[in-house]
């Protein structure tokens, strides 16, 4: 199909069923293939999707093995001060030996951070898409009962060996109960469903009223993709079957009655990196050139003053 027909093609948005209309077309940059991809924008959702949307088969073949290397879990440590910032802030008890009153002192300065989850008192905790399980190794030291959901099978066995309960399938074959969960967490997996509306639905089901779902992603209106195009790295064509802003997100959790709780956006110098890497073809990775590394730290700076970063950072609360 040439550019202009492809242009004047408008496809039904599959989240709203207004028309949407012809955004970028791209290769699979990361694995260099030839296979071209249309992506199409809705006006109304503020959203790019992929069209059509490729079979499960076609999916599949989207991830070989080099994809995600799944290393063994770290088990980091908490540090010292991240204990304080927890026990302080977050409801969490005995992390610090107590009596120490610089420690009181300092907790009361330290903010609150909304990386870390409140402490809930035999609080359930579900981890969609836990790779090897690190998030749910440091909640159960942390005190949470944990869960997870993995359909790579070597992140599901490095999740086994740390004796994890961990499902080896999709979110939609398990069978978790009504109201479950206190915490649902899915962090840069949204993008990759082909029905991420049937998945919100799910979690709504399984959470406690006044549960919380954090949800990490892409974010399409970021400052790096307005600069790089199909070019940002973070678009990965076609793993990526759905990229979604603050608005698209919040109007889809508004219609399962889930509010936004907190928005927040992060960026870092390796998306500016990776994308460069892209645009130039480069075969010596941006990341050893000293002028691109200080370019990319100059990005990071405007994209977080405008509110425009990569990566979106929402919690839903469950009403
Ligand atoms: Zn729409």
């Amino acid at each position: 199909m040439n550019v202009m027909k492809k242009k004047s093609k408008k496809v039904n948005c599959p989240l709203c069923q207004n028309l949407a209309f012809h955004e970028m077309s791209s290769n699979d940059l990361m694995f260099k293939k030839n296979k071209i991809y249309d992506y199409y924008f809705c006006r109304s959702c503020d959203l790019t999707f992929i069209n059509p949307l490729p079979s499960l088969i076609e999916i599949k073949d989207f991830y070989p093995d080099t994809y995600m290397v799944f290393e063994p879990a770290r088990l980091k440590k908490i540090s010292t001060i991240e204990k304080i910032r927890l026990q302080a802030k977050h409801g969490y008890k005995n992390l610090i030996n107590k009596g120490y009153y610089l420690f009181n002192l300092l907790g009361f300065c330290l903010l609150k951070s909304r990386e870390h989850i409140d402490y809930v008192e035999n609080g359930k905790f579900l981890d969609i898409g836990c790779g090897n399980g690190s998030r749910l190794i440091k909640m159960r030291n942390l005190g949470w009962e944990v869960t997870g959901v993995e359909l790579n099978k070597k992140a599901f066995n490095e999740c086994i060996n740390h004796n994890l309960n961990v499902f080896n399938c999709t979110l939609e074959t398990t069978k978790f109960e009504d109201n479950f969960f206190d915490v649902v967490y899915m962090s840069h997996l949204v993008e990759h469903l082909a029905n991420p509306y049937e998945i919100f639905e799910i979690v709504n089901r399984i959470l406690k009223p006044n549960g919380l779902l954090y949800i990490k992603t892409p974010n399409r209106n970021s400052l790096g993709r307005k600069i790089f195009g199909k070019y940002w790295y973070a678009n990965d064509i076609p793993r990526h079957l759905f990229l979604f802003s603050k608005k698209s997100l919040v109007n889809v959790f508004k219609k399962l009655n889930m509010n936004l709780e907190y928005y927040g956006q992060d960026t870092t110098p390796k998306i500016f990196l990776n994308s460069v890497d892209y645009l130039f073809k480069l075969t010596k990775p941006s990341k050893k050139n000293k002028i691109f590394r200080i370019f990319s730290k100059l990005y990071v700076l405007p994209a977080k003053v405008l509110q425009l970063g990569d990566e979106n950072f929402f919690i839903f609360k469950k009403n």
